[in-house]
């Protein structure tokens, strides 16, 4: 028997919301939709990052180190655009600074970029409130939902989306959040890559 439901389940919801990392050469930015941060431990195992299933682990048991990623949902007001915000444990300090201070990361403006422009080199955040004046802000997407989802996506399907002529989705998303300009440093972090 199917297992029928009134409405789009959280998945289907934002079926196109897209995870990003800091780009090597361009600057991300950003609303923050979501009010904190969430986290967890993770291998890079087969070709992506994963999340680490201990005690019932195969990355763990093949001796893969564990780093802890945080991610966070945010608004791209330009291109009114919903992405996933993928972060290590020394890009988060600023954010958990400033939720800390603001007791919400909602509503907080961000920008990341690489100052070397490599694609692991250290990552510079500036975050301040944003100006909501006249902006109503989309709903955070239910973030455990969405990465559940995207983790659950089989590596070939992943990156058969990344590629030219595929469905082109995640080119497209990418080249709307991101942008170029120099803004003012106000936070700068260190990045510790394998
Ligand atoms: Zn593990």
């Amino acid at each position: 028997m199917p297992n029928w439901t009134n409405r789009p389940t959280e998945q289907h919801r934002h079926p196109h919301i897209q995870l990003l990392r800091t780009p090597p050469a361009k600057i991300l930015v950003g609303i923050v939709l979501s009010h904190d941060l969430i986290g967890c431990e993770t291998h890079f195992y087969r070709n992506r990052t994963t999340p680490c299933a201990a005690p019932n682990c195969p990355a763990c048991d093949s001796q893969y180190p564990t780093r802890w990623h945080a991610w966070l949902a945010a608004w791209n007001q330009k291109h009114n655009a919903i992405y996933i915000f993928e972060m290590t444990a020394a890009v988060s300090e600023p954010f958990v600074d400033y939720h800390n201070h603001y007791g919400t990361l909602h509503g907080a403006m961000f920008k990341a970029w690489r100052p070397s422009r490599t694609p692991n080199g250290r990552v510079n955040v500036e975050i301040s409130p944003a100006d909501l004046a006249g902006i109503t802000l989309p709903p955070a997407p239910d973030l455990p939902s969405q990465l559940s989802h995207i983790w659950s996506i089989p590596n070939h399907d992943i990156q058969q989306s990344r590629l030219p002529g595929g469905n082109g989705e995640l080119r497209t998303v990418l080249k709307d959040v991101l942008r170029t300009q120099n803004p003012t440093l106000r936070h700068q972090t260190r990045q510790n890559m394998p």
